[in-house]
């Protein structure tokens, strides 16, 4: 699973860096992926900023 930001949509709200700040920071308003997941739990975190993210801005796929 790889997982990136669509800068156009975040609002820089910085839910998904407290709530998984190993893979999300925020950089000039923005969120910024700062590492890949490895693992079934690291995925789940993921998957969990995903459900709170207000703009559906972070992207989710499969390759990678
Ligand atoms: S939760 Fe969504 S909108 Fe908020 S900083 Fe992260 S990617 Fe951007």
């Amino acid at each position: 699973m790889k997982v990136s930001i669509d800068e156009d949509k975040c609002i820089g709200c910085g839910t998904c860096s407290a709530m998984a700040g190993d893979f999300f920071k925020l950089e000039n308003g923005k969120a910024k992926v700062i590492r890949q997941p490895t693992n079934a739990q690291e995925e789940e975190m993921i998957k969990n900023a995903v459900n709170f993210c207000p703009t559906g801005a972070i992207i989710i796929s499969k390759e990678g």
